[in-house]
This record gives C-alpha cells, structure tokens and sequence, in this order.
C-alpha cells in the first residue's frame, strides 16, 4: 500500500490532520503507538464495572472553533452538548452554595452582568471585574494580525497580571482560579499570564456562546476517535493501532516510516506526538531539527489527578460542580453527562503536582472528603467503589522561562509537526491540537499539489 501523507500520533492533532488531509482527496495513514486511539484525551474499559471511562473529565468550549469543525466533518456534534451560555454552581470552602450564570448579553457585558448579580461576592468584589474590561479589550486585539497590543507580558504570572489589573481576593478564588486551573492546568501563581489573556479573549468574543461550556455526551474513544478512524478509512485511507513509527531521516528530508517490520515510503509526514515523545521518534540526520528537539526536551509538565467515585446514589442533579479552593477543584456526575446505571463522580485536579506522588488510598479519602465537606447531604450516600487515574504529563508546562514551542513547519523537507504543544497561543487544549492538525494538513496539502503539478 502506497500513502500520500503519514500522520504519526492519533491524538486530536494527528486525527484532526488526518481528517482534513482526507477531504482534500489525501490518502492517509495514521500510526498510533498505543492500543487504542486518543492520545492523553482517551478511554477505556473500567475493569470492575465495565463502564467506559475517560482518562480525566474534558471540557470544552464554545470558542473550541477548529474542534467543532472537525467534529462536525466526522459527524460528531452530536456527541458534545453544548451550554446555551456560561452557568456555574460552585460551592466555596465554607460550603456556601451559588450560581455564576452570565445572561445573553453582547460581550463583555454578559460576563459583566453574571458576576455582578453573583451572590457569592461582596459588591467590592463584583465591582472589581469592571477593571478586567481593559486588558480584555487589548487581548481581543491582540489576535488581529499584525497587532502590536500585548495585554500580558510573557514574565507575569497569571496572579501577578490579575492583581495588576485590580481582581480582588475572593474574585481571583472564586472565578478566575477556577477557570485558570481547567485552562492552563497550573495554578496562577505558576503559569504565565499571556497564554491565559488568550483564552480570554476568545472566549469574550463577540459570540456570547463562545464561553459556554461544552461536555461530551459519549467516552472520549465513541466521541471522537472512531468516528474519526471511521471516516478515514470509508475514504481509502488507513489507521493503525499498536503500530509504534520511527521516520528516518536523510540528507535534510524525509527518507522513510518504519514501525515493526512495515516501511513506507512518503512525500509527507507530520509528527503528531507529544513533546515528550519527539526525541524517540526521529533516526538517522537528526541535526536539522535538533533546535526542536532540545527545546521538547526542556518542557517541563504539569499533572492532572482525577478519582472516580461510584455511589448508591446519585449525590447532585447538575452535571458538574465548581469547588473552588479545595484540592480537588470539579466534580462531574458522569451519569448525567454519560449516563450510565450507576452514580459515577469524577473529582478532577489540575496543576496536581502537590497530589501525584500519593497513594490511591490517600487520594481516594481526600477527595471523598472534600466531596462530604461541600455537600454534606453526601454522608447518607454509600461509597462503592473508588479509582484513581494519575496523568504525570497531562500538559506542558507554562511557567515563565519555558522553551519557545515550534511552528508547524521544519527545516526538514516534507516532515511537518502537530499536538497541543505547537505554538498556536493556546494552552494544552484539545483545541490547540486541532488547530495544529489542521495548519499541518493546510500546509501539506498545499505543498502536495504544488509537487503533483510539478509532474
Ligand atoms: C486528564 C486530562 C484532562 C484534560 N482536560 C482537558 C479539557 O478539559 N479541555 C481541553 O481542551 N484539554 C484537556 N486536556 C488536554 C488535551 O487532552 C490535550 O491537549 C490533547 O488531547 C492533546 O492532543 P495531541 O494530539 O496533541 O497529543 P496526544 O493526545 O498526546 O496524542 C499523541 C499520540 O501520539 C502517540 N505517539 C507517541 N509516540 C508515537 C510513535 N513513535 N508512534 C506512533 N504514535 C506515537 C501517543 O501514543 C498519542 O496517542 C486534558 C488532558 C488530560 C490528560
């Protein structure tokens, strides 16, 4: 079998090129290492209960533009349910209960308007927010082309640009730690400020939805992995599971992809495996890309930890909970957002560095008990079963001082590079790897018609 372009990694980046290379007319082939396709945003089989379970809750958001293109090509929008606009319950660390839900307003207004009818907050705080419409304004200009605004500076943290701009206490704990958390997977005392202005300003777009939060409705494999195998390969195209890749390189080009005794040869290659998998994935002249690969080398990551707690009964009625300043900072009835027979709570920390190095057991009372500390009604309820699932290298890192992240392209003929880490001014998103997987096949697919035509 013969292949137009071989994408390497069945993540969402190498999935996202793979489908866009496909309606181009491309012919595919996808490798993924592993046994089952996803990457770090993946299910599988709970051994116990059978259920399918996530490899951590993902959230997305209405701003996730490129992901809602993809999904809709594989005829996925269907498994993602999407908010009308931004409605959050969280209870703080006394248990105090309430509602941020912003009203379909044009933007910023609507995030305005939430916090400001937001019972949580003294009116100091709420008053507070009103400062923050500046430096949303320059973060919105910002992503204009050419744009010469900078609404954070690459040095200052996500706290220190928050204070700056006036964020009192309780507002920082209450609305922007929460959400800094779930977006850039470290805590704003760590992760630099721009990368989170980004976010921001895609979500306070002119589309009141683009903050909307937006849950998958099915595991993550049904979601979105196999529809997308399903549509590369209905269209002539091919996708390998266990099939570790190793591309050889020479005299400054792609030479070959090899994994086990298979070898193919390609115009086109694109790299779609994480950071930390870059180095193993190249033989042969790797010195054009050493820049890249010493820079993947030097990314540090951060960790999610997530427990999953069964119950004999259901413990909330919404689909997720915020606990701001608690370890574990969301919890997700899995059987309102999944279904499912049983009571399935995932309790979800980011930036859970000070956690991964404790034993399940541990992590299993904390985060139980964090769960009775905010909804005391839960004591009644009867824990059944608990799970741990531990994921060291969730995302990079976004402290300052991090290595510059790469574009697409390489110096390397024919080899192009995709995953949430390429530099597309997001954090470690799903929506970052899209948008990186659908640059690489925009990129390739114009280079494959110049060379077709060259014929
Ligand atoms: C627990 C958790 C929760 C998260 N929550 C959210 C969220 O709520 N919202 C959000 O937007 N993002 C979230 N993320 C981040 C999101 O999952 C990632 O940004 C995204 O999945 C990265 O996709 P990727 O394709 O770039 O990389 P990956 O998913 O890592 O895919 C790369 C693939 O390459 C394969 N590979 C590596 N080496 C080779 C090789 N030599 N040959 C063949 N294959 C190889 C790997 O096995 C892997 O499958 C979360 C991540 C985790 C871990």
């Amino acid at each position: 079998m013969t292949y137009d372009a071989i994408v390497v990694g069945g993540g969402f980046a190498g999935l996202s090129a793979a489908v866009r290379l496909t309606k181009r007319g491309v012919r595919v082939l996808v490798l993924e290492a592993r046994g089952r396709l996803g990457g770090r945003a993946t299910s599988f089989e709970d051994r116990e209960t059978g259920e399918p379970v996530d490899n951590g809750q993902h959230v997305l958001l209405g701003c996730y533009t490129d992901t809602w293109a993809f999904l809709g090509e594989i005829g996925a929008l269907g498994h993602v349910r999407l908010d009308p606009a931004l409605a959050v319950t969280m209870i703080d660390r006394t248990g105090q209960r309430t509602r941020l839900s912003c009203p379909s307003l044009p933007p910023p207004l609507h995030l305005v308007a939430g916090v400001m009818d937001w019972s949580a907050l003294a009116w100091r705080d709420r008053l507070s927010i009103l400062r923050m419409r500046a430096p949303l304004r320059l973060a919105r200009r910002q992503m204009q082309p050419g744009a010469r605004a900078i609404a954070a500076s690459p040095g200052e943290t996500v706290d220190n640009w928050l204070i700056r701009n006036g964020q009192t206490a309780r507002l920082r704990e209450m609305l922007w730690e929460p959400l800094a958390m779930a977006a850039l997977n470290q805590p704003p005392s760590r992760a630099a400020a721009p990368p989170f202005a980004r976010v921001l300003a895609e979500m306070f777009g002119p589309d009141p939805k683009a903050a909307a939060i937006a849950l998958p409705t099915r595991p993550l494999g049904d979601m979105y992995a196999e529809p997308a195998r399903a549509y590369i390969e209905a269209r002539g195209g091919a996708v390998r599971t266990g099939a570790p890749a190793v591309v050889h390189l020479r005299e400054g080009r792609v030479g070959w992809v090899e994994s086990g005794a298979d070898r193919w040869d390609s115009a086109a290659v694109v790299a779609a495996v994480p950071w930390f998998a870059l180095g193993d994935l190249f033989q042969g002249d790797t010195a054009p890309l050493e820049p890249i690969l010493a820079r993947a080398r030097a990314a540090e990551a951060s960790p999610i930890v997530t427990v999953n707690l069964w119950f004999d009964r259901p413990l909330f009625d919404e689909p997720f909970i915020g606990l701001p300043g608690r370890a574990m900072q969301w919890a997700f009835d899995q059987r309102s957002i999944v279904g499912g027979a049983l009571s399935h709570v995932s309790l979800v920390s980011s930036g859970a560095s000070p956690l991964v190095a404790r034993t399940n057991t541990d992590l299993i009372e904390h985060a139980h008990q964090e769960l009775l500390d905010a909804l005391p009604t839960a004591r009644r309820v009867r824990r059944l079963r608990a799970t741990v699932i531990r994921e060291p290298r969730a995302t990079f890192s976004l402290a300052p001082g991090q290595p510059e992240r790469p574009g697409v392209s390489t110096p390397v003929h024919g080899l192009h590079l995709a995953g949430d880490w390429i530099a597309t001014g997001l954090p470690a998103t799903i929506e970052s790897a899209v948008r990186s997987g659908h640059a690489a096949a925009d990129a390739i697919s114009g280079h494959l018609v110049i060379e077709s035509s060259g014929h």
